[in-house]
């Protein structure tokens, strides 16, 4: 894993959260996903996109511009304060419209664990699903943050 940083105000330092997904996602897939071979780019547009085997697929437009000329799968993440969480049945809880204003340290860690999701399953092999990404998501806030966590509302 290659993380740049783009420009940020000083005041956010992103590390802490990377480390803490970092490490989430290891414990959940007794993995080292730090040592598979991947972009991740903090800051910058546009939040949350695990860009990996459509890099030469025109139907996904954006992502086969931003990855054109790239050599490996690459995550991008935007930094926001607000959680946006799939509304799936099967996950059970999501956000209420809006979404939830939980801060920008909680809400980059919570959507790197759901890129990182992506870059297991594109690691093992499977179909992407948005059920586990958001279910772990889920989970994570659970663990993490109880109060939040209350707020969440059936999907
Ligand atoms: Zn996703």
């Amino acid at each position: 894993m290659d993380l740049t940083i783009r420009k940020l105000p000083k005041y956010m330092k992103v590390e802490p959260c990377v480390i803490d997904a970092v490490s989430w996602i290891n414990r959940k897939y007794n993995l080292n996903i730090e040592e598979m071979d991947f972009d991740l780019i903090i800051g910058g547009g546009s939040c949350g996109h695990f860009y990996a085997n459509c890099w030469t697929n025109p139907d996904h437009p954006r992502a086969y511009q931003w990855l054109k000329g790239r050599t490996k799968p690459a995550i991008r993440n935007g930094v926001r304060d607000t959680l946006y969480l799939y509304k799936k049945k099967t996950a059970g809880l999501t956000v209420p419209d809006g979404g939830l204003k939980i801060g920008w340290k909680q809400a980059l860690t919570s959507d790197l664990i759901h890129e990182l999701t992506h870059a297991v399953q594109f690691k093992q092999g499977r179909k992407y699903s948005e059920v586990e990404t958001t279910r772990n998501q889920i989970e994570h806030l659970k663990q993490t943050n109880e109060f939040w966590y209350n707020k969440l509302i059936p999907a």
